[in-house]
């Protein structure tokens, strides 16, 4: 080994450790006997970690660590377990969940009709009288390994006889109890082969031969956004407590971070609401989102969001809340891209599209734009190869989110204008039947994660949840590894390294949410965001990755859920 090469092994046999940002003090907190996951750039695994307010002072072996210790220093035993930074969710809408979060029961993750069937009799049991029990997406009964059956009218009804129950299916269909047809004026029963028009979802009932209600409403996103319409309204204070709820439960699944796309039926209120919270008492989960409304659909609509982008600035909050991107949807005749079909906008839809984008670019925007197929991301990259020789994109990391089917065409042409890819679990419920159907085998390879990971453009792990899709990170790694979905069957061939899906969930979403300097990895400097685990991702079985439990989840040196 030449002289050269002996002090890059220095170095890189240095980097686990490190040096205290301020010698005089000494750290709070140190978590020791440890099996630390940085997922620094070297991936090294050490023993302890020193804490210094709300930033990590430094890590290394229990000796080095330990030595950093003064009088005032708490010394918490690890005893072995495993620890990993906290994890980022770079795509889910949670912010329009915490609305209804106290009356929501989540699926996330539940492979047995029979448990579901259990956690929602349980959240009815906890609500007050009157309080709808809801189900608000998240699950699909694709997800049952045991029954795939439709709940029964008299299923529902066994829930709650008290109180309206309202359960989504993702974006795909709905089920009512007795109570909640009730309360929407729609008969219980009607002649056989008659119809009737009492509610604006008369239409989507799907009843039995003898004309009686079976509890489904059949109408995908169209009926659902109709159906949302009839929800009781809730003050500041439900959705505070709401908000409050819904981070306990990110928390204590392992998130610390997450990337908020806005979405539809989203209200600008929700974000004025939780910035104020976050201002008066604080909230335990990063939350950082989009600028967005209702989506704009028309020329003047499209005008307004122009004037938004030039009238507001990203990147003007803080390390818990910071608006920092637009989009992922801002113009609804652009971009509006299904899972089987490509967009296709009028030459008009473009211009409005393109207007949009300039506007951001112009005015130093970060953007995310919600496209799947490969036609509707050119048409896209189209745009923005156009806005680049104008206004150089790189510096904007502008993201092309989902991308469920992208090709080496467009990844290549989005890493030459700096962009990047949030790549979602969303097959991880199941149900591929229209995609095998229209793709055949090439289905196997959507999302194309180790297409994706092996050429290099920066990329992330996130949901699309609350609705679309389940929001636990464990499950999201677990479907990265295996490539199964929660029923049991294989969805995705191009599976990735536990160790790539685990950067992907931390490190790389933490850098298309410009946080590298603050979030990812545990390392000197960074906040100290951190998740102790019951077992080992790196080690224990295959299968059980989407069972690991957090023990305890620490925000900026404060554990925020659990306990050691
Ligand atoms: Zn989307």
């Amino acid at each position: 080994m030449n002289t050269f090469k002996l002090a890059l092994a220095a170095i890189i046999l240095q980097t686990g450790t490190s040096f205290p940002l301020n010698a005089q003090e000494a750290p709070n907190q140190i978590f020791s006997n440890g099996k630390i996951i940085t997922v620094d750039d070297y991936f090294s695994i050490q023993e302890a970690v020193a804490i210094s307010g709300d930033r990590i002072l430094a890590v290394g072996s229990n000796a080095e660590i330990n030595a950093l210790a003064g009088p005032q220093t708490n010394i918490i035993n690890l005893e072995g377990r495993t620890v990993i930074p906290g994890l980022i969710d770079n795509h889910n809408h949670v912010v329009r969940a915490t609305e209804y979060w106290p009356n929501d029961a989540r699926l996330d993750g539940v492979t047995s009709r029979a448990e579901a069937l259990n956690i929602l009799k349980a959240k009815a049991s906890t609500l007050p009288a009157g309080e709808w029990l809801m189900s608000l997406g998240g699950w699909q009964e694709s997800q049952f390994a045991d029954s795939k059956d439709d709940f029964t009218l008299a299923e529902l009804d066994a829930l709650a006889s008290d109180r309206p129950v309202f359960l989504q299916s993702v974006y795909h269909h709905i089920y009512g109890n007795t109570t909640w047809f009730e309360a929407m004026g729609i008969p219980i029963t009607i002649a056989p082969g008659s119809s009737e028009t009492a509610s604006d979802l008369s239409e989507h009932v799907v009843r039995d031969e003898n004309g009686k209600v079976t509890g489904r409403l059949n109408g995908g996103f169209p009926m659902i956004t109709k159906a949302i319409t009839h929800f009781p309204s809730v003050s500041a204070d439900k959705q505070a407590q709401g908000t409050r709820a819904a981070f306990s439960y990110l928390s204590s699944i392992g998130l610390t971070s997450v990337f908020d796309p806005g979405g539809v039926g989203i209200k600008q209120e929700s974000y004025t609401r939780l910035g104020e919270l976050a201002e008066s008492e604080g909230i335990s989960v990063r939350i950082f989102h989009t600028l967005n409304a209702n989506v704009p659909a028309t020329p003047e609509a499209a005008d307004a969001l122009v004037e938004r982008i030039q009238t507001t600035l990203p990147f003007q909050g803080n390390e818990m809340f910071d608006l920092l991107s637009m989009g992922e949807i801002y113009y609804g005749p652009f971009h509006w891209d299904g899972v089987i079909d490509p967009a296709t906008p009028t030459p008009e839809d473009i211009e409005q599209g393109r207007k949009i984008l300039t506007a951001a670019a112009a005015n130093a925007w970060p953007t995310q734009t919600h496209a799947m197929q490969p036609e509707t991301m050119d048409i896209l990259l189209d745009v923005m190869t156009e806005i680049n020789t104008e206004y150089p994109l790189r510096q904007l990391r502008w993201s092309v989110t989902h991308a469920d089917n992208v090709g080496i065409s467009q990844i290549e042409r989005a890493r030459h204008l700096g962009m990047n890819l949030q790549m979602r679990s969303i097959s991880v419920l199941g149900n591929r039947g229209p995609l095998f159907e229209k793709f055949g085998e090439a289905a196997y390879d959507m999302p194309p994660l180790r297409l994706v990971q092996d050429s290099g453009i920066p990329f992330g792990l996130g949901t699309d949840g609350t609705k679309a899709n389940q929001i636990a990170p464990f499950v999201t790694l677990w479907w990265a590894v295996t490539g199964r979905a929660l029923g049991g069957e294989v969805v995705m061939k191009q599976t990735l390294t536990r160790e790539e899906a685990l950067i992907a969930h931390t490190r790389s979403n933490a850098y298309l949410m410009f946080q590298e300097s603050n979030l990812g990895s545990i390392k000197p400097g960074l906040l100290a965001d951190m998740v102790i685990l019951d077992r080992d991702y790196l080690t224990v079985p295959e299968d059980e990755i989407k069972d690991i439990k957090a023990i305890a989840t620490m925000v900026g040196g404060n554990i925020v859920n659990g306990s050691l």
